[in-house]
């Protein structure tokens, strides 16, 4: 067997990215080939702990914008991960991969609260541990607790799955000469204002020397080819 470049990672998943194509919610079709391609990692051996984000149901922002309580909005958004988390969790089980769902809220009857020797525990034994509810905390963002959980449990990598394959030096959408960066140092990244995560998600990588991997979730065998080590998406390093 190849050894993975990594032994233990942390994937952030937007909730956007358990949408595909719908305008709202769960894609269940969606969500079972992303649970594939994680199980394809966890096979290699890798330790994978994930954050998932609210966005495909709830977003504080959106809330505060229709004049709702900013934090109130914000739990709200975090109850959405927990929603996510969940069903990420059900996919897993159903294709035989052990997960365990740890809440940053304390939802007791639902799922385990954020314990970090547990979750470290249950990477160990080589089930996948889903973080859900953030950081716990309104007015932060989902990008911010996978660099502070990527950060507790030790992980050697966050690993960005966003729609697109890397940061790129314009929206490729929009300009066909948009090139990708395959590495880029963090004071680089800073330097050209290119925003790979939120600006406190990226400051805690940076003090923590975390390395991040953005690439796509879409593309099949892209977390596998990252894990690998291959050149895949964009790597930010110190
Ligand atoms: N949220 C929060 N604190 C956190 C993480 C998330 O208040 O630590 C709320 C916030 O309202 C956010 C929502 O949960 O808009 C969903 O998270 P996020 O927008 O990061 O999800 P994603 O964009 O990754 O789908």
């Amino acid at each position: 067997m190849t050894a993975a470049a990594y032994k233990r990672i942390l994937l952030k998943l937007s909730g956007e990215a358990l949408m595909g194509d719908d305008a709202y919610g769960i894609n269940e079709e969606v969500v079972s080939r992303i649970v594939g391609e994680i199980g394809d990692v966890v096979r290699l051996g890798v330790q994978v702990g994930v954050v998932i984000g609210g966005g495909n149901i709830f977003r504080g922002m959106k809330g505060a914008a229709t004049g709702m309580d900013r934090a109130t909005a914000d739990y709200m958004g975090m109850l959405a991960t927990v929603m996510n988390a969940m069903a990420l969790a059900d996919a897993m089980r159903r294709n035989e991969l052990e997960a365990r769902v740890q809440s940053a809220l304390r939802i007791d009857q639902v799922v385990e609260p954020y314990i970090r020797g547990r979750a470290i525990r249950h990477l160990e034994e080589g089930r996948v541990v889903i973080f859900a509810a953030g950081t716990g905390n309104p007015f932060f963002t989902t990008d911010t607790a996978a660099a502070l959980r990527g950060s507790e449990i030790g992980a050697q990598i966050v690993l960005k799955a966003t729609k697109v394959d890397g940061v790129y030096t314009a929206d490729p959408k929009k300009d066909p000469e948009a090139q990708r960066y395959h590495r880029i140092s963090f004071d680089e990244a800073i330097g050209r204002s290119l925003a790979v995560m939120d600006a406190t998600a990226f400051a805690l990588c940076r003090d923590q020397k975390l390395p991040i991997n953005v690439f796509s979730i879409f593309k099949p065998g892209a977390l596998r080819r990252v894990v690998m080590g291959e050149d895949e998406g964009t790597l930010v390093h110190s």
